[in-house]
């Protein structure tokens, strides 16, 4: 009597793997990449609009990317909804909207990433921000406000599934090693109990670590080597893995922010070039930013050459103002399940996106 069922579930699971689940997914966020900051980039770096790797990828849809209570939504927020499927407060780390930012908590919800421990896979978050701040730590803590940079990165060592986060990569190291102090935690002796090789440089990350942090001061070390290296430790995992890549990318310094906008192109089309075909890719903003081109001509440069002329300059092509912009986002997909991306979504949508490509429900496994 037992047999039967047994038998349609496992041929139930092989039509599922057939169909095309991902064993893996990694999520890019462009940091401020919105479409005009993409559009800049591409004309900057290669002299012509759409010529971005990410501009290529199969599948597109836009993101609509406000929080619970604002229609321009903070880091926080915004990778809060995109990794739990919930809009917070503008401040909220994967709370619910019921938190009052630096007050009061919400519910707790679990991320993309928890899902992903819970079921035993591997996981990785790479940024070049500080590693505690809004859109790596939104995959990993819970928080009423994500300036709690000690608490934040305290829940790092104390992982609410699995054995935690196994491949841990970014800036901010002062910061979180003397906010972790503060709460009289000696974050790296725990963080090796753990089995973590603790590291100073993402650029000393070994590819034969099992569990690696490595954090830095300096958000500018060159990400190729490093997500080719974290992808093939999580890669030895059967069960398959999740990484997070944030790449910070707002142009408030102009040329900065869209030559990395270049760099995570690059990584992005490495990465497409190093996985298989079991392995969902997707990149996305987390909102956008207020950055319009208003002028230039093809076989020009975009941005004026540096270092500024004295002289009074004419009206710049590329204005920026100061601030994040509420419109939509490109969402742009490649893999299993990667189809779901097109048309307008909401940046909640995109978290279950994420679960149906691995074939899971919120339910617990
Ligand atoms: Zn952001």
């Amino acid at each position: 009597m037992i047999k039967a069922p047994l038998f349609l579930l496992a041929l139930l699971a092989a039509t599922a793997a057939a169909a095309g689940t991902a064993r893996n997914v990694i999520l890019f966020i462009g940091d401020a990449g919105g479409i005009p900051t993409l559009h800049a980039a591409s004309i900057h770096g290669h002299g012509q609009p759409q010529a971005l790797f990410i501009q290529h990828l199969p599948h597109l849809g836009l993101m609509d990317t406000s929080a619970a209570d604002a229609w321009v939504t903070d880091s926080a927020a915004g990778m809060s909804a995109i990794v739990t499927g919930q809009k917070t407060n503008n401040g909220v780390l994967s709370q619910s909207a019921a938190a009052v930012k630096d007050q009061r908590d919400g519910e707790t919800l679990q991320t993309i990433l928890e899902h992903a421990e819970q079921r035993g896979l591997s996981t990785g978050v790479i940024t070049n921000m500080s590693i505690a701040d809004a859109t790596p730590a939104a995959c990993y803590a819970h928080a009423n406000y994500r300036k709690k940079t000690g608490e934040i990165f305290a829940q790092l060592a104390q992982p609410r599934f699995g054995d935690g986060v196994d491949i841990v990569i970014g800036a901010g190291r002062k910061a979180v090693l003397a906010g972790t102090r503060e709460l009289g935690i000696d974050i790296e002796a725990r963080l090796r109990t753990q089995g973590y090789v603790v590291l100073d440089s993402p650029a000393a990350l070994s590819a034969e670590a099992p569990r690696v942090a490595a954090l830095t001061d300096d958000g500018d070390f060159d990400p190729r080597p490093v997500v080719a290296r974290a992808i093939e430790i999580l890669s030895r995992n059967p069960k398959g893995y999740f990484l997070m890549v944030e790449w910070d990318m707002h142009p408030t310094k102009l040329r900065r922010g869209l030559d990395r906008v270049l760099q995570m192109d690059d990584i992005v089309r490495q990465t497409a070039a190093q996985v298989k075909d079991d392995t969902l890719i997707i990149f996305t903003a987390d909102h956008s930013f207020d950055l319009r081109t208003r002028g230039g001509k093809p076989g020009e440069p975009l941005l004026p050459a540096e270092p500024a002329a004295s002289a009074p300059a004419a009206k710049p092509n590329v204005r920026v103002d100061d601030g994040h912009t509420g419109e939509q986002v490109l969402v742009a997909a490649q893999g299993p399940g990667a189809e779901k991306v097109h048309g307008f979504i909401k940046n909640t949508d995109l978290f279950h996106v994420m679960m149906s490509a691995y074939g899971w429900t919120a339910a617990a496994p």
